[in-house]
C-alpha cells in the first residue's frame, strides 16, 4: 500500500471535508458511511466507495475515523474487527480522555495502531492554513503518518498517552461552550433592554480581548497555588455577580447561569476565600460539588 492511500470512515460534514481535502491533494481515498448516499459527491470527485466496513479497512493502512463519538466507532468497527490487524486508526471524533484510552487498548487488542485526534477547525477550515489538530498516542505512529495528517490541518503532537489529545480538545471545548453561553446570556440581557447584539459587539469583544492578559497574569500564581487578594477579592466578585443576577431577574431573562455562578462564588466564600483573589475558586472547582 502506498503512503498516499487513506480510508475515511464517517462522512458527516467533517469527514466529507477531510475526504475531499485528501482527494484534492492527490490521495487515493476510500470512503464508507452508514448512510451511503453521503458518499455520492465524493465518489463523483474520485473517491472509492467501500461496500462494507471490512472493505474500507482493508483498502488502506491509514484509516481516519470521523464519527460522532466512540459509541459510533464501536458500532461501526465491531462488525469487522478481524480486518483491524495492521491498520492505523486515527480517531478524530470527540470523546473523553478515558474513553480514548479505552479505545486505544481495544484497538491494540485487535492488532491495530491507534492515535487520538482533537480537531480545532470547522469543516471549511480543513485543508486551509491556520488550523491545528491535537494528536496523542505512540510517537512512531504519529511520525509515520504526520505528512498525511498535515494534509488536513497542522499537527500538534501532545504525547504518548492516547487520552492527552482528547483532554486538550475537551479543555478547549469547556472554555468555548461556557464562553458562548456567557456571551448569549449577556446578549439576552441587552435584548431585554432593547439593545441589539450588534451594539454590544464592541464592548463584548473588548471584555474578551482582555482575557489573554488577565489569564497570563494569573497563570503563574495559579500553578503556584497562590491567590493573594492584592488586585481582586472574591468578596468584591460576590457583590458583582449578585448585581448581574439581579439585573437578569429585573429584566425577566433566564437566571440559571448567573445563579450557578453565584453558587460557586458562595462555596468559595464558605471555604474561607473571601479575602483571596477570585482565582482561588479553582480550589472549589477542583472537587465535585457536595
Ligand atoms: P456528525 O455527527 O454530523 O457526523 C458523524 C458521522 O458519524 C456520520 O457519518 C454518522 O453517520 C456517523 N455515526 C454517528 N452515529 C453512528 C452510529 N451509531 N453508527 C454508524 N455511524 C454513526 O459529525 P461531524 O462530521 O460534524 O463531526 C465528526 C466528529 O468531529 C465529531 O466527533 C465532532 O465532535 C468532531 N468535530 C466536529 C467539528 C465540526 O465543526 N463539525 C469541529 C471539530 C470536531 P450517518 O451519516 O449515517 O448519520
Amino acid at each position: 500500500m502506498s503512503k498516499h492511500e487513506v480510508t475515511v470512515i464517517g462522512l458527516g460534514p467533517m469527514g466529507r471535508a477531510m475526504a475531499s481535502t485528501f482527494l484534492g491533494k492527490g490521495y487515493r481515498v476510500t470512503v464508507w458511511n452508514r448512510t451511503a448516499g453521503k458518499a455520492d459527491e465524493l465518489v463523483v470527485a474520485g473517491a472509492h466507495r467501500a461496500a462494507t466496513v471490512r472493505d474500507a479497512l482493508t483498502a488502506s493502512e491509514l484509516v481516519i475515523l470521523s464519527l460522532t463519538d466512540h459509541h459510533a466507532m464501536y458500532a461501526v468497527l465491531e462488525s469487522a474487527t478481524d480486518a483491524l490487524s495492521g491498520r492505523t486508526l486515527v480517531n478524530l471524533g470527540s470523546d473523553t480522555p478515558e474513553s480514548a484510552r479505552r479505545a486505544a487498548r481495544w484497538a491494540s487488542e485487535h492488532g491495530a495502531r491507534y492515535l487520538t485526534g482533537g480537531v480545532q477547525a470547522s469543516p471549511p477550515g480543513i485543508g486551509q492554513p491556520g488550523f491545528s489538530t491535537f494528536y496523542s498516542g505512540p510517537q512512531e505512529v504519529f511520525d509515520a503518518h504526520q505528512e498525511a495528517l498535515e494534509a488536513l490541518t497542522g499537527a500538534d503532537y501532545r504525547g504518548e498517552d492516547p487520552g492527552l489529545a482528547a483532554l486538550y480538545y475537551q479543555v478547549g471545548m469547556d472554555l468555548f461552550w461556557t464562553t458562548v453561553l456567557g456571551w448569549l446570556h449577556a446578549l439576552a440581557l441587552a435584548d431585554a433592554h432593547g439593545v441589539p447584539a450588534e451594539e454590544i459587539l464592541p464592548s463584548a469583544s473588548s471584555v474578551l480581548s482582555g482575557m489573554p492578559e488577565f489569564m497570563a497574569f494569573y497563570t503563574q500564581r495559579i500553578d503556584a497555588g497562590e491567590y493573594p487578594g492584592d488586585i481582586d477579592r472574591l468578596a468584591m466578585g460576590v457583590a458583582s455577580v449578585d448585581h448581574v443576577l439581579r439585573t437578569a431577574r429585573d429584566a425577566g431573562v433566564d437566571t440559571s447561569l448567573p445563579t450557578a455562578v453565584r453558587e460557586i462564588f458562595r462555596r468559595g466564600t464558605a471555604a474561607g476565600h473571601a479575602d483571596d483573589s477570585v482565582t482561588s475558586l479553582i480550589e472549589v472547582l477542583k472537587k465535585p460539588a457536595a
